[in-house]
């Protein structure tokens, strides 16, 4: 066939036609074969946008005739193109030289030549192949004219025939012309195509070509050549054909579900595949971005679906990508029936036969009786679904769509899924029958949200701990576990460290006071304030939280401004402003992220006042420019826990802006002193804020917090001896509980021993690094998209192939049933890993716990292969 066109080339876009009827017609004919000629012939002659149209309806082999899918298949990849002269000059154009000045090689014919652009083969002077994307003349000006003519119809139809009138078709039509325009201008799609490489760029089995930027412009687009085996001919592909449509649906669900930009178009003339069984996305010409808000709306209406909760699963679709008429309102119940009875229909008694065309249908159907429909957004999103299904279906007719989304559902869910959490309880029962039978008797009367009930990550399998000590914990059940918990980090020195053991006991006896002076108090400030260069007072309370708290009130007090700026992803304890953005929901663009509540509950001015900022994006620091009137201080994590990554730049940076509008610059140490060194991340980086949070290790292990820093701002809290000023001008601290004199005597205990053993510091960072290397070394001989992030005792841990960036976009990536099932692994390779993504050692590890950790580690990720838990 490319030869048919090689020889077209001299007869123009019209002789293409012709040789393109001419190939097809060799084929032998019948009378479906000829109409689909027909139609062919059609939409060539009208130009791009009903090229386009054919393109897509290539990929319906659902709905079309085999002879019609064939026919209209060439246009995919075998529209006419340009005559060789007039290519020569268009490239020339562009490069405003001659081309030999850029290409050391250029073909002058086209490897493809679709509805917009032709694709070129060349050599840059450096070596590299390329392939040279090419506008063809007069496309960007016929695209303009065809949808533009093609408006003019539709509005006229729209006023003629009033039973079509509810489909607003005018305000679709322009829906669609919108994301039709932008696909001649090739610096869009670049910008698209460098985003997805990007999110693609350490994916195991996914390959974008990367763009070449210096040789981008309007009508031309020159990126890597990546060689394939076309779509078109997945047959001849060396790979099963199961696993290869497997791998088409998994990276449209990642794209998705995952990334939030998606390639807008993939049918086969878009996709290539290696003899690997590697699936290369070309064609960037047409993305479909989701929210994350949209983004949310698809996987929890899935996740409904999978547990077969339909209700729910109606009410979240309908929320989240449905435009409800006057009708939808007026009789939702009926509404809801209709719905949840094709949910049902599909999802549960089809699930077999799954059809996306078929369910799609069903739904419009619905829709349209109750004079709604899709959102624009979920418009693209169907097509998507439709077109990658569709060839997916193509390569693989048996395919089972709906069970490999519904892995990807429970992928995406922090839970494990019912037949793994079933193959756990079996085992688990045998291993500590004990746990589970008091987590069992725990639920008629407890909840515990920090443990058993969490609530993100809820732990099924959880220990109940008879005896800690060291770098162990004991179960019921005679099981010892190394802890990697650490109880979310007080236990830096391990559990029952002497030191500290014989200091609570000496406490205990001298009687416990609290509310009334005592010498502990004084010596624990005293040595808090020694550990940090860039503080001057301390008040003490009984947890990270209040720590926050105290410090936010403070600044408030301080400026008489109430807004704060914090980052998204970090979490700053339980209270409503800790939990704004920073974690699991996100909402707004990346680079501008909106505030989002962390939980029920929450008062909706906290959220409003919350200026959320991206760590490491030190062009976002503007936004606290832009908002320096109202904002009371900004707070941060300087080395996030979540995803433990240290940004001394950007920290320099926010320091400096900070200090230049005059706003407070708060650090959440509550993890990190005292653990990333002696005194915390700021001593590490010399980068000082004005408050610093403390908790966790300064308390020995019980309940204890502090804020501490600049005397003007501590001194905020201190009254001044006249309480008609104090109501006015300062700031009340409390706490019954707060410095009382065990909590003080445990955490002097804990702090001394860290002050007089320096050791400690690089025995735990040279322990990390250990550590870190021999689980990033399983991983990597097992080639698992796994991301592990260690400093300084703690560890990051993600089933990703996403490299370091924003944390919701790390987040995005993660295959969370993973993650979670890893703890139980672990579990039962005695190694107690708490179900979250991070976890962090002590220094009563010694190198053997570690090889242990290592070699369990080892043995769940080879159990967790053979039980599929990643898509290979
Ligand atoms: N800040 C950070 C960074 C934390 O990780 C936590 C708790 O994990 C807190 C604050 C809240 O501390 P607490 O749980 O002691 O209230």
């Amino acid at each position: 066939m490319l030869g048919h066109l090689t020889k077209a080339a001299g007869y123009g876009l019209l002789g293409g036609v012709e040789y393109l009827l001419g190939a097809i017609r060799g084929r032998g004919r019948g009378p479906e074969q000829r109409r689909a000629e027909v139609v062919l012939a059609f939409l060539l002659r009208m130009g791009p946008i009903y090229i386009k149209i054919g393109q897509i309806a290539a990929t319906r082999s659902d709905l079309l005739p085999e002879s019609w899918v064939q026919t209209l298949r060439v246009l995919q990849d075998q529209a006419p193109h340009m005559p060789v002269d007039q290519t020569r000059r268009a490239i020339e154009r562009e490069l405003g030289a001659a081309l030999e000045a850029t290409f050391v090689s250029f073909d002058p014919t086209p490897i493809a030549s679709a509805s917009v652009a032709q694709v070129h083969v060349a050599e840059l002077s450096d070596g590299r192949k390329v392939a040279v994307k090419l506008v063809k003349d007069a496309v960007p000006e016929q695209l303009e004219q065809s949808l533009r003519a093609l408006a003019t119809l539709v509005r006229l139809v729209h006023l003629a025939v009033p039973p079509v009138r509810n489909l607003n078709l005018p305000k679709r039509f322009e829906e669609l012309a919108r994301l039709l325009r932008p696909q001649a201008d090739m610096t869009h799609e670049a910008d698209r195509q460098q985003r997805i490489y990007a999110n693609f760029r350490a994916h195991p089995f996914v390959k974008v070509p990367a763009v070449v930027p210096e040789l981008v412009t309007r009508r031309m687009l020159v990126m890597e050549y990546m060689d394939g085996i076309p779509g078109k001919h997945a047959d001849t592909v060396p790979f099963p054909r199961a696993r290869l449509a497997q791998r088409l649906q998994d990276v449209i669900y990642t794209m998705l579900y995952m990334h939030g930009i998606c390639h807008g178009d993939p049918h086969p003339g878009n996709v290539m595949f290696t003899e690997a069984g590697e699936v290369v996305l070309v064609d960037y010409g047409v993305t479909v971005e989701l929210s994350e808000d949209e983004k949310w709306g698809l996987s929890s209406f899935y996740y409904a679906c999978s547990r077969k909760e339909w209700e729910i699963a109606t009410d979240r679709f309908t929320r989240h990508f449905v435009i409800a008429g006057k009708p939808l309102h007026q009789r939702r119940s009926a509404y809801d029936a209709q719905m949840i009875e094709i949910l049902r229909h599909h999802f549960d008694l089809s699930t077999n036969r799954w059809s996306t065309v078929a369910f799609f249908n069903d739904v419009n159907a619905v829709l349209r009786q109750y004079d709604s429909r899709y959102t624009t957004n979920f418009t693209k999103v169907e097509l998507v679904f439709l077109s990658g299904e569709g060839f997916a279906t193509q390569i693989d007719p048996d395919i089972d769509i709906w069970s490999n989304a519904r892995n990807f559902t429970d992928r995406y869910s922090p839970y494990v899924s019912t037949e793994v959490a079933q193959r756990f309880e079996a085992e688990f029962t045998l291993q500590m029958p004990t746990s589970l039978g008091l987590r069992d008797r725990a639920r008629s009367s407890l909840v515990a949200p920090t443990h058993i009930d969490r609530y993100f990550f809820p732990s099924g399998f959880p220990v109940f701990v008879k005896e800690a000590a060291g770098g162990s914990i004991k179960d019921f059940d005679g099981n010892e576990y190394i802890d990697l918990s650490g109880g979310y980090g007080p236990h830096l020195l391990g559990y029952a460290h002497p030191a500290i053991t014989s200091a609570i006991t000496a406490g205990v006896d001298r009687g416990l006071v609290n509310g009334i002076g005592h010498v502990a108090e004084i010596e624990l400030a005293e040595l808090l304030v020694d550990a940090f260069p860039a503080a001057d007072k301390a008040i003490l309370c009984n947890s990270g939280t209040e720590a926050i708290l105290f410090a936010l009130r403070i600044c408030r007090g301080y400026r008489r401004r109430t807004a704060v700026a914090k980052f998204e992803g970090h979490y700053h304890g339980f209270a409503d402003q800790g939990m704004v953005s920073s974690w699991f929901r996100f909402s707004g663009d990346r680079h501008h992220p909106e505030p989002v509540a962390g939980t029920l509950g929450t008062d909706p001015a906290t959220v409003a006042g919350t200026v959320v900022l991206q760590y490491g994006d030190i062009g976002g620091l503007d936004r606290l420019r832009a908002h320096a009137d109202e904002l009371a201080c900004v707070i941060l994590e300087p080395m996030p826990t979540s995803v433990v990554a240290l940004d001394l730049e950007f920290l320099t940076e926010l320091r400096r802006v900070c200090t230049e509008l005059d706003i407070p610059l708060v650090f959440d140490e509550v993890v990190s002193g005292f653990r990333a060194a002696y005194g915390g991340v700021q001593v590490l980086a010399d980068i000082h804020p004005d408050l610093t949070c403390l908790g966790k290790v300064i308390g020995g292990g019980l309940p204890c917090g502090a804020v501490i820093g600049k005397q003007a701002l501590i001194d905020m809290a201190k009254s001044s001896q006249d309480p008609f000023n104090d109501y006015e001008n300062k700031v009340f601290a409390g706490g019954t509980l707060s410095g009382n004199s065990l909590t003080c005597t445990a955490g002097l205990a804990a702090v001394r021993h860290l002050g007089t053993h320096p050791e400690i510091y690089p025995m735990l960072d040279a322990n990390t690094a250990r550590l870190a290397e021999a689980m990033r070394e399983a991983v990597r001989q097992r080639e698992l998209a796994c991301r592990i992030n260690a400093r300084n005792s703690m560890f990051s841990l993600n089933f990703s192939h996403r490299e370091a960036g924003l944390y919701r976009e790390r987040m995005a990536g993660s295959n969370f049933k993973a993650t979670i099932a890893l703890a139980y692994y672990m579990r039962k390779h005695q190694v107690y890993l708490p179900e979250l993504h991070g976890f962090l050692i002590s220094a009563a590890h010694s190198i053997e716990d570690l090889d242990q950790v290592a070699h369990a580690f080892e043995k769940s990720l080879d159990e967790m292969l053979a039980d599929q838990l990643f898509v290979t």
